[in-house]
């Protein structure tokens, strides 16, 4: 068998012998690259470089090396070491039927929260917000992205949600989408706190809500249960310090964490192409912090961190977790529901976007040759 000669090495990964050198020292491996090293070393050196280190046979029955690039998607962190982790913002979703007025309570804490001035005059809206809570403790507000997604993050477990605000409008009672998003909260095991909404309207009743939500097996508070119901007005206002309030109590009990310094990770809750910016996506950051420069893969595409945009439509370099940001430098427009994930290099998320591209044309192909033979089957 030919010897496995350092530079050569080097060379078919496409790296210089000096950046070589160094992990051959840390492996207790002292040679000059002219020289040549075990096939185990030569294995643990393509490893560390997202190669696969393979031995081919030649004809004349010379062996070969080759090695060939398999980069995989960095898992997350599991057990992260207690003194790397550092309080983080909750997560606060909030759900409910179409026009229980979701959308009309978060723009509400968001006006009443933001500095006069710091908006600024056009307020973009990105569906998620941080704001301060009444301690100057900072929260994350997420305006619901559709139940479907919701099951589809979690399904992937990237369930991002720390709380569940159930909107129920005191006008309209529960309804078939409040029904649903209060089985994804249960199934989920999140936090339930019920905003009672539109508490000003004529004709509120509020208290029908409540013996309702009984009968979905939320007990409230003061019907001796243990699910907290707020009565609030978006229009009004009323309410709001106190829905807050609990807010801000309920995550203190949580005591959230998350390892700013891991591999970036980030949630993707809405995905658009925008004149002159491209295809865009505000995430969440779930762990590690998103930088300005970094490449990542989002299922099947790669990209490279162009820039970010905060919930104020101000450019920030870098995002740790629970913030939300609008991200721009995707080659295409990202699904929701996936996740940005850091990758080493640009080389690297290129070459695993490629791969599962390939997957994905493959499925189709087996599946239109599946159905062309479901379709024989069928006339035979
Ligand atoms: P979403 O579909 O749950 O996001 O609901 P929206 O926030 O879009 O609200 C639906 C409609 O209800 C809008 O016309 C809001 O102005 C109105 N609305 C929301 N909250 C209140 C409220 O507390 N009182 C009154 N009177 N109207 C409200
Ligand atoms: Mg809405």
């Amino acid at each position: 068998k030919p010897p496995i000669v350092v530079s050569d090495l080097a060379d078919a990964m496409g790296l210089k012998p000096f950046q070589l050198m160094a992990d051959l020292i840390k492996l207790q491996v002292f040679v000059a690259p002219h020289q040549a090293i075990e096939p185990e070393v030569a294995e643990k050196l393509c490893d560390q470089h997202g190669f696969k280190f393979e031995r081919e046979k030649r004809e004349k029955g010379a062996g070969v090396h080759k090695v060939e690039e398999v980069f995989v998607e960095p898992e997350p962190e599991e057990d992260v070491p207690e003194d790397k982790l550092e309080l983080r913002a909750p997560i606060i979703t909030f759900m409910g039927h179409v026009d229980h007025g979701k959308t009309s309570l978060l723009d509400y804490v968001r006006n009443s929260r933001v500095a006069a001035g710091e908006a600024g005059g056009i307020t973009q809206h990105i569906g998620a917000y941080g704001v301060k809570d009444d301690q100057g403790r900072p929260i994350t507000l997420l305006d619901t992205p559709g139940h479907a997604i919701f099951s589809k993050m979690r399904a992937r477990g990237a369930d991002i949600t720390d709380i569940v605000v159930l909107v129920v409008a005191a006008d309209d009672g529960i309804m078939p989408q409040t029904k649903e998003a209060i089985d994804h909260a249960k199934a989920a095991e999140k936090t339930i706190i019920v905003a009672v909404n539109k508490c000003d309207v004529a004709g509120a009743d509020p208290t029908r809500v409540r013996t309702q939500l009984m009968e979905h097996g939320l007990t409230p508070v003061d019907f001796g249960g243990d699910i907290e119901c707020v009565d609030v007005s978006a229009k009004t206002g009323a309410g709001m310090e106190d829905l807050l309030e609990l807010l801000a109590l309920q995550a203190e009990v949580l005591e959230l964490s998350a390892n700013p310094t891991a591999n970036a990770r980030a949630a993707v809750i809405e995905a658009r192409v925008q004149a002159g910016k491209g295809a865009t996506a505000t995430v969440i950051v779930e762990s590690g912090t998103l930088k300005v420069g970094m490449p990542f893969i989002c299922g099947p595409f790669s990209g490279k961190i162009k820039s970010m945009l905060d919930d104020n439509g101000k450019p920030v370099k870098t995002a740790g977790p629970a913030t939300p940001v609008e991200l721009l430098g995707f080659a295409e427009l990202p699904n929701v529901g996936d996740e940005v994930v850091e990758m080493e290099s640009e080389r690297a998320a290129k070459k695993l976007a490629s791969e599962r591209q390939g997957e994905k044309r493959n499925e189709r192909l087996g599946g239109a040759q599946k159905s062309r033979l479901d379709d024989f089957m069928a006339l035979a």
